[in-house]
């Protein structure tokens, strides 16, 4: 009866490599994350890095879709809300990938020079987006960069955003060290904090941060290679819910 099984079972997994082959890019299994507010629920999904994507009342928004992100299964942008003009946030052909007709663009003027079809905003502009309020925040590094006297995020460049619907404020970092700005953020119910060197800083930098605005809830991104446990450790007992999601998916 044995060798009977693993025929079977070899089979199986032949007809299982082929199917996969038929249908590539395969959509990976997405982490959404839904947050109540008064306007009803705000769907979160990340996607890679530094990607993601948010749906409400049908509308869909993506803040720097960047190559390799898959956005297989994914619907069209409404909006793309850019950061800053490195690769892993400025991508013009992952942009056209999820654009459709009358897709709109909020983004630096730094990333306006290349992704022409974009709408200028920079720190400290708020805009309106139906339903929503988009408000850019300084992103920037205080002392890190690739060589003396030069910083990979120089203030003023590239904006963080805070991003508010149904009464609730959702603040996305960008590129940053622990900034003042940062510090001085109210009333933030989730936050996405970036974490990664040497070209934003360490978790228990970003903790120390977060410490100091105390969103409701903290989601790790644009992490690559950080240690999360840090994070998570160094905000143990703050009553700050830190919710750790796969940004970096074996499947991209
Ligand atoms: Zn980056």
């Amino acid at each position: 009866m044995i060798p009977v099984r693993v025929i079977v079972t070899g089979a199986a997994f032949a007809a299982a490599i082929f199917s996969f082959a038929s249908v590539a890019p395969a959509a990976p299994a997405r982490q959404v994350q839904t947050f109540e507010t008064s306007a009803g629920p705000v769907r979160i999904t990340p996607i890679y890095h530094a990607s993601l994507m948010i749906e409400a009342a049908g509308k869909i928004i993506y803040i720097d879709p960047a190559r390799p992100a898959n956005f297989a299964g994914l619907p069209p942008a409404d909006l793309i809300i850019i950061t800053d003009i490195h690769p892993d946030h400025m991508d013009p052909g992952s942009i056209a990938q999820i654009s459709k007709p009358g897709t709109q663009i909020f983004a630096p003027p730094a990333v306006v020079s290349t992704v022409t079809t974009a709408s200028p905003i920079s720190n400290g502009e708020t805009k309106t987006w139906g339903a929503w309020t988009i408000e850019a925040i300084p992103m920037y590094n205080v002392k890190r960069g690739p060589a003396p006297g030069q910083l990979y995020h120089p203030k003023g460049r590239g904006n963080g955003y805070v991003l508010t619907y149904g009464g609730k404020r959702f603040y996305f970092s960008g590129d940053t060290e622990n900034i003042p700005e940062m510090r001085a953020l109210k009333n933030i119910y989730v936050a996405f904090v970036c974490m990664n060197l040497p070209y934003t800083m360490p978790p228990d930098e970003a903790a120390e941060a977060v410490k100091a605005f105390h969103p409701q809830i903290v989601i790790p991104y644009h992490y690559r290679g950080s240690d999360l446990s840090v994070f998570k450790r160094d905000l143990e007992g703050t009553g700050i819910e830190v919710r750790l999601l796969d940004w970096y998916p074996s499947s991209q």
